[in-house]
């Protein structure tokens, strides 16, 4: 089956740690590498993963709280020692491109490559990007400053052939892609084939759903439901609600309650407060309301898959 592949660059929330680093995700999807969030030191997970910086063309930046995006002008900057070609799209705060413009005019005429900019819309769901393959959307989450989520979806999917029924009835080869779109099968002597009898219901559409930095938002649930996988942040654990509450961010269990609402195959937790050397009462608390947790680890893979046992 073709990729769909989240690997985890960084799982922790505002200060540094010595074992973790800021926000960042790789997802592959079909060889597309989307980069979401990009986090201080992501460059370094990049090559300590073996993620190719050049297969990187869209950068979607979640909020502007500096452990989400204070990696991106090194990685711009390495594109150009890199001599990148390729235009890069960047999704982010309209504001963004302002708060770089200095830095960037200072490397001026050296840019070897174009950055387009697309502003989020912090007020409702907006598509931002589709190819064959693949749709990005983002959705507004409630944090205090504007902040979105992003789902990614695959597009429709082609029919699968029936290889014992094309066999049977003699498909030549030349037929297949249309049979594939949908088309019966008329036979050199005027019988027609119905397509139904040729093929099998297409591959569920997989979906991952990324939501951090977050209150818990049960309006969320409506924007992603029915989610393969569910990347939602779990700042701290259930006791800290308060704190949890007063800086805008989600505990365990509420990233847990969140799975259950949208109907989500599997969750993984993350942006840990450092205060946390050991995350398992992150996953216990989790793990009571939503059983298929695991937690975010740096370099850790996940398979976007339909089924629950991924
Ligand atoms: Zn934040």
């Amino acid at each position: 089956m073709t990729k769909f592949e989240l690997t985890i660059l960084g799982t922790s929330s505002a200060l540094p740690t010595s074992q973790r680093y800021p926000t960042a995700h790789i997802l592959n999807v079909h060889e597309r590498f989307f980069l979401i969030d990009c986090g201080e030191g992501t460059q370094v997970q990049l090559r300590r993963f073996h993620l190719r910086f050049s297969k990187i063309n869209q950068i979607f930046i979640s909020h502007l709280h500096g452990d989400h995006y204070f990696g991106l002008i090194g990685l711009l900057s390495t594109f150009i020692l890199l001599n990148r070609q390729t235009d890069l799209h960047i999704f982010s705060h309209s504001i963004l491109p302002e708060l770089l413009k200095p830095q960037l005019d200072y490397i001026g005429a050296d840019l070897t490559y174009k950055i387009i900019w697309h502003p989020l819309n912090f007020k409702k769901p907006q598509l931002l990007f589709e190819d064959e393959a693949v749709e990005v959307s983002s959705f507004p989450l409630k944090h205090r400053v504007p902040c979105c989520g992003f789902l990614f979806t695959e597009k429709h999917k082609e029919l699968n052939l029936d290889k014992e029924m094309i066999d049977f009835h003699q498909v030549p080869i030349r037929w297949l892609h249309q049979i594939k779109q949908g088309d019966d099968f008329c036979k050199e002597d005027g019988t027609v084939i119905p397509n139904k009898a040729l093929t099998l219901p297409p591959a569920k559409r997989r979906s991952y759903a990324f939501c951090t930095d977050t209150l818990f938002e049960p309006e969320v649930a409506k924007w992603i439901h029915d989610v393969d996988l569910l990347y939602h942040e779990a700042t701290y654990d259930n006791l800290l609600e308060k704190r949890a509450v007063e800086t805008m961010h989600s505990t365990a269990g509420q990233a847990a309650t969140m799975a259950n609402l949208a109907c989500a195959k599997k969750l993984i937790i993350g942006h840990y407060s450092a205060r946390y050397k050991d995350l398992e009462i992150l996953l216990n608390q989790a793990t009571q309301i939503f059983p298929n947790t695991e937690l975010a680890m740096e370099g850790a893979v996940f398979p976007v898959s339909t089924s629950k046992d991924n």
